[in-house]
């Protein structure tokens, strides 16, 4: 690293329901792997990736999985401590992580915040968008990510690679802009 370089480091929350896949994002944007096995089981605390995200500026982006403690409805403070950003993950195909989408994000609201006091950007993820029907109507995905308060919105797939990749520079270029 040259000197001129600066360096990021981002702390980065994975939200949501169980088994909408935030363990299968993380594992596919950090190793581009995917496993159809659950693994609830496996008790990954975070997942690192370091990126050259353009010749000044490194970004060391940690994203911390929730593993396991989504039945508990909300997270503590401690956890939240010190994040710049989130992803709240729902799954297309399960009406019930969606409506739970608002509730995580006013549990992010309520525990964590910048320095300057302004919300953290959170950007929602409606993943397994493979398994949509053709044809489905996916319009007004922005707005109502807008009307929720998130800074954007995706379809995204762990399974088949789709705009995994987009969705966290998105959120990256939030991040490094609230800098
Ligand atoms: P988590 O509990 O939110 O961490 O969810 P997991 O990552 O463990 O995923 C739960 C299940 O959904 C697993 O069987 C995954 O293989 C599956 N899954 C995750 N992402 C996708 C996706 O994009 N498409 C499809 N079809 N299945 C997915
Ligand atoms: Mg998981």
């Amino acid at each position: 690293m040259s000197s001129h370089q600066r360096e990021f480091l981002c702390k980065v929350l994975v939200v949501g329901d169980l088994g909408v896949g935030k363990t299968s994002i993380i594992q596919r944007y950090v190793h581009n792997i995917y496993s159809q096995c659950y693994r609830a089981t496996i008790g990954v605390d975070f997942a690192l990736k370091i990126l050259n995200w353009d010749q000044d500026t490194v970004v060391r982006l940690q994203l911390w999985d929730i593993a396991g403690q989504e039945r508990f409805g909300h997270m503590t403070r401690l956890y939240y401590r010190e994040a710049v950003g989130a992803l709240v993950v729902c799954d297309m195909g399960r009406e019930a992580t969606l409506q739970s989408v608002e509730r995580w994000k006013e549990d992010l609201d309520s525990k964590v915040c910048l320095q300057n006091g302004r919300p953290i950007p959170v950007i929602l993820l409606r993943n397994k968008c493979d398994q949509l029907p053709a044809g489905s109507r996916t319009r007004n995905l922005k707005e109502m990510g807008k009307e929720l308060g998130f800074s954007d919105c995706h379809l995204t797939s762990a399974k088949e690679n789709v705009n995994i990749d987009e969705a966290i520079s998105c959120l990256i270029k939030e991040i490094i802009a609230n800098d």
